[in-house]
């Protein structure tokens, strides 16, 4: 990842959302963006330009634009209406951005348009977060990485959240998930964590 001093950025075209720019470098804002929290509170997966990421609740483009600037391609899944507008704009400014108009309950819809990749990135504010992630790990390769923005409040408002993280942890690994680290991305973002996982490598590839 990209540090100037304690200041995270990425490196592409600026003016997505009016971000700063520092150094000729895009402020990537921990306190707009989960997954650059996560790069503050714990350590995440290093983003490399050869990587392949299907990423899961798109928005308006504003993390996928970060994500797009160190990787090669990024498969970005949004069904809402309004927020498709912002990112295909983002797709037309960046090459290596895919907009995928789709529910990502159902990625048989979308199966014929995306390729294996390295990670899988979440952030779906669902009940059903983890049913979702396993669903859609039929796109990542042996041994790629899982990264699961988990909204606690989104599974069960009435249940503690640690309860909610545990539970959201065990499904994972009896998915067959390895979890390599689990954070709350406190004092950025309240009631969500972020947990990374590892998908075991397949035999023969
Ligand atoms: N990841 C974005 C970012 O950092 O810029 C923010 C994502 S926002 C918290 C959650 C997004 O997930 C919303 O735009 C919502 O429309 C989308 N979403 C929720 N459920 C979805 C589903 N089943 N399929 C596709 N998108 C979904």
């Amino acid at each position: 990842m990209i540090w100037i001093g304690d200041v995270l950025v990425s490196r592409g075209e600026g003016g997505v959302y009016n971000e700063r720019m520092l150094a000729d470098a895009r402020v990537w804002d921990p306190y707009r963006s989960k997954l650059a929290a996560l790069y503050h509170v714990g350590k995440g997966v290093e983003l490399e330009p050869s990587l392949k990421v299907l990423y899961l609740g798109a928005a308006n483009g504003t993390t996928v634009s970060h994500v797009a600037d160190y990787v090669e391609v990024v498969y970005a899944v949004e069904f809402a209406p309004r927020p498709m507008q912002d990112l295909i704009e983002v797709a037309r400014r960046r090459r290596n951005v895919i907009p995928i108009m789709a529910d990502a309950t159902c990625p048989e819809t979308y199966r014929p348009v995306v390729e294996y990749v390295d990670i899988l990135y979440q952030d779906v504010a669902q009940p059903d977060q983890a049913a979702i992630a396993v669903r859609n790990s039929v796109f990542l390769r042996g041994g790629g990485y899982l990264i699961l923005m988990l909204k606690t409040r989104s599974v069960d408002v009435r249940k503690d959240p640690t309860a909610v993280f545990d539970e959201t942890l065990a499904a994972l690994e009896n998915a067959g998930f390895s979890v390599l680290e689990s954070v709350w991305l406190a004092p950025y973002h309240q009631d969500h964590a972020a947990i990374v996982c590892k998908k075991p490598e397949i035999r023969g590839e």
